[in-house]
């Protein structure tokens, strides 16, 4: 731990201010962040939300905090978030499952290892945890158990619901009114709710229900919203820094999060509350709904890295819309093709950061990404260094290369051309292609494994696996190249 990191500040929604961030402990920070709901791949709307999390958490560790992250991974629950509560729908990943003729756990697992390498193929740095709702059963039980003790929940057959009226500070968050809830809120078919703002915990099982627990209230599934409570406050304390997620989960989502938790403890638990905006196409927001999906394993066929996307991602405040657009692709393929010019053209000879002119350009940077993570300001200045004339080649190469470790482009990497597969890949693939056929799903993932140590990357796309040679060089996990 640094001995005192720099002050940060940060647009808390809750409080609806840029405020300093005070850790609980001095010096390091626990973050929370709503993962994936895994029956379906991840587009790169959901992915500018994850990369806002990395970055916050590259911020942090850069100025000398120590970090905690905690990013869950939703396989299970009620997840539709365009109504307050959507219990007559059913659940997203054994409608996928029943689709697919897969298991419920098969698919999660197959979203959740194509949503980690979508993140890994945008750097976004891995969670220290990234706890599965599906492991976390018990202690969303105990604490709607909890909840019905302090008279916060009610039991309706089987389905336990949260009484929103019994939470004087429901709507704190999002600045809904109980009030306007009701006159905004269709007529609901359920009709067992005591109010249509109450929302589920726990949800009796249906007869054809596959993922279903024993509860002291029969078999049930529990509600999405209690699911972040459970596994928050498990792996960061009663009380902790930083709960971050896109926009459109502000409510009901985490408002629903901060009745639970908040209910069940009788105290805050989190410090500051961060939403990340939306990415849209042609002004609309990127979502499966409107049809306007691109997947990162997309990105090559429009001629682009994954990176030029990190890029375009740094260029906008997480707090503003950005709007995805093939001349601000190509203009985010420039700018990190020139960044990395400015690397691979210098010697690797030791500069002092600490010496004039670096340290007042690193100034200028940190000061960037301390005000509530100002990505475009700190871009900028990494790209008035990459063409200062007041700096040697290799000045710019060692500032670039301490910005990178915020900006994750992988600047020491050579910008890619059209590369040739290398000897043997193509076997390799057939290979692997034959398998997939035959859902011979281990010897597959060994396959991938053996074309990753060749430096081929591979992506599985509804249309069929896709590769590329990778950005990275070639390498096998120890560390020694081929
Ligand atoms: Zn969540």
């Amino acid at each position: 731990m640094a001995e005192n990191p720099p002050q940060v500040r940060l647009h808390n929604s809750l409080t609806r201010r840029t405020e300093p961030l005070v850790p609980t402990e001095p010096g390091r920070v626990g973050i929370y962040t709503c993962g994936s709901t895994v029956y379906k791949y991840a587009h790169i709307g959901n992915l500018r939300t994850y990369l806002f999390g990395d970055l916050l958490h590259r911020t942090l560790e850069y100025l000398g905090y120590e970090v905690r992250y905690v990013k869950n991974i939703t396989d299970v629950g009620h997840m539709r978030n365009d109504d307050h509560d959507s219990i007559g729908g059913p659940d997203k990943v054994e409608e996928a499952a029943a689709l697919a003729g897969r298991t419920p756990a098969e698919i999660a697992d197959f979203y959740t290892a194509a949503w980690l390498e979508d993140e890994a193929l945008l750097n976004i740095l891995p969670a220290d945890v990234m706890p599965r709702a599906t492991d976390h059963i018990d202690e969303m039980i105990a604490l709607t158990e909890t909840l019905l003790r302090k008279g916060l929940a009610y039991e309706v057959d089987g389905t336990i619901y949260y009484d929103v009226s019994a939470f004087p500070d429901y709507g704190k968050l999002s600045g809904q009114r109980i009030e306007e809830l009701h006159a905004g809120h269709r007529v609901e078919v359920e009709s067992d709710k005591h109010d249509p703002a109450d929302f589920a915990l726990w949800k009796r099982a249906g007869e054809h229900r596959l993922m279903k627990w024993p509860s002291p209230w029969g078999d049930g599934f529990p509600g999405w919203h209690i699911e972040c409570s459970a596994m928050s406050l498990k792996h960061l304390g009663e009380r902790f820094d930083i709960h971050t997620g896109g926009i459109d989960l502000k409510f009901p989502h985490h408002e629903d999060e901060i009745a639970q938790s908040e209910g069940a403890l009788g105290h805050p638990v989190v410090g500051t509350w961060l939403h990340g905006e939306f990415l849209t196409m042609a002004d609309a927001k990127m979502a499966k709904s409107t049809g306007n999906v691109i997947r990162v394993a997309d990105l090559a066929g429009l001629g682009h890295e994954p990176l030029a996307f990190r890029h375009l991602a740094l260029s906008a405040h997480y707090r503003s819309k950005l709007d995805f657009t093939a001349d601000a692709m190509h203009a985010a393929a420039s700018g990190l093709a020139r960044l990395r010019r400015a690397v691979a053209s210098a010697p690797d000879e030791p500069v002092d950061l600490a010496s004039e002119p670096m340290a007042s350009y690193r100034a200028r940077f940190i000061g960037a990404i301390a005000e509530d993570l100002g990505m475009p300001a700190a871009l900028a200045v990494a790209h008035e260094v990459a063409s200062a004339n007041a700096l040697s080649d290799a000045q710019r190469r060692a500032l670039l290369r301490d910005f990178d470790r915020v900006l994750g482009l992988s600047l020491d990497a050579p910008s890619p051309g059209p590369a040739a597969l290398p000897d043997g890949a193509t076997k390799l693939l057939e290979r692997r292609a034959a398998a997939r056929a035959a859902r011979d799903w281990a010897t597959s993932d060994a396959l991938r494994d053996e074309l990753a140590a060749m430096g081929v990357e591979v992506r599985d796309t509804p249309e069929g696996q896709v590769s590329a040679p990778s950005n990275r060089p070639p390498g096998r996990a120890d560390g020694t190249t081929t």
